[in-house]
């Protein structure tokens, strides 16, 4: 199986023409519905590249169809890879250059209109990380994003998958207002490790209605025909800030934990299990009554939480597995479990009793999946 994994890079924007990059975009939406995009003002290796490019499409994790006319279509380009020992890899007149030897990566022609234009960014530890798991970095895409200018590159590796020892890791993506419970379970079928990973809510809190409370502010300022003002404009970029810095965190936390999880699985080459019920998740943040960006807020980091773990499981060839785990039914005698204080589950028929957060790890146990 070939695993996948990207990284997204920010180009300086003062080496890059956005309007050029805009227009191979464009180009390379065309050339996804089969147009001919020769046009005369462009290099000839960008035109070519464009026009060859759909032979390796489908190896590209970002490189799907785009759906409608004009839409933002990242341009895929191919890669030169240029190892320690002076040996090389890939196409010589690749417009992206990966230069291990000077740990550099190099971009020819696609940043600017302009022959021989190359713009030249600090080699990211992480593909040297990527290479040395055995991957390699055939192809890159640019394109914007907000209308900043990005290069993704994408790591590519043969994997097989391991047999697990019999251990197991059971994830479940609960609701991501509470984070996220994991529990080790060993192949006596015992829990050897259980905790939940929560991040700090408080903060995202105090942070998310601070935003709301400046967001009114600006908008009574708007109405009133102030919103080009000094005052309004300082609200602007302090509103800004604070959503930045929620995204930021929430971005961070998922990116952490899903990482320290599949580092977890690789060491005791696990089995993951994992209960990604997001319909549930939804319905539990409705009833905590929180308000809906906040609520989104959540969905949208718990999503990415899954898509990150998965992406790397693939990378490291841990086997993986969705499974409804329920924290509401009994796992002993499947009755429906009653809620107490504290976040604490019992079941009325069989006397089953735990933490809320802990009855999805208690399915797995007990349906001993081996
Ligand atoms: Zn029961």
């Amino acid at each position: 199986m070939t695993a996948r994994r990207a990284i997204l890079i920010e180009l300086p924007k003062d080496r890059c023409d956005v309007d050029y990059i805009r227009r191979l975009m464009a180009l390379t939406n065309l050339a996804y519905r089969d147009y001919e995009t020769w046009v005369p003002d462009l290099p000839k290796t960008i035109q070519r590249h464009l026009h060859g490019f759909k032979n390796f499409m489908e190896s590209l994790v970002f490189g799907t169809e785009p759906k409608r006319w004009f839409a933002e279509t990242w341009v895929p380009l191919k890669t030169l890879r240029v190892y320690q020992d002076g040996s090389m890899k890939g196409d010589k007149s690749a417009p992206v250059v990966l230069d291990f030897k000077n740990s550099v990566i190099k971009i020819r022609q696609v940043c600017r209109s302009v022959s021989g234009f190359v713009v030249e960014l600090p080699m990211p530890r992480w593909v040297v990380e990527r290479v040395n798991e055995g991957g390699d970095v055939r192809f890159a895409m640019i394109g914007l994003k907000n209308d900043k200018p990005y290069l993704t590159l994408v790591a590519e590796r043969e994997v097989e998958s391991r047999d697990p020892s019999g251990y197991i890791l059971a994830i479940d993506v609960n609701a991501w207002s509470n984070g996220v419970a994991y529990g080790i379970i060993n192949p006596n079928n015992r829990i050897a490790e259980y905790s939940p990973l929560r991040p700090n809510l408080r903060l995202i809190d105090t942070w998310y209605h601070k935003a709301e409370k400046l967001s009114k502010e600006l908008g009574k300022l708007k109405r009133l025909g102030l919103g080009q003002t000094p005052e309004a404009e300082r609200l602007k970029r302090e509103i800004n800030i604070l959503r930045r810095k929620t995204y930021a965190y929430l971005r961070d936390f998922a990116q952490k934990r899903a990482h320290e999880l599949a580092m977890k699985a690789i060491r005791l080459r696990t089995l993951v299990v994992i209960d990604d019920m997001i319909e549930e998740s939804r319905r539990e943040l409705l009833e905590m009554k929180l308000p809906s960006g906040l609520r989104k807020l959540y969905l949208a980091y718990a999503r990415r939480f899954v898509k990150l773990l998965v992406t790397q499981l693939e990378w490291y060839g841990i086997p993986y597995k969705f499974e409804r785990l329920p924290s509401t039914v009994c796992p002993v005698c499947k009755h429906e479990l009653i809620y107490l204080p504290g976040r604490v589950m019992i079941c009325p028929n069989c006397g089953f009793k735990a933490p809320r957060d802990k009855v999805p790890i208690l399915w797995v146990v007990n349906l001993k999946y081996k």
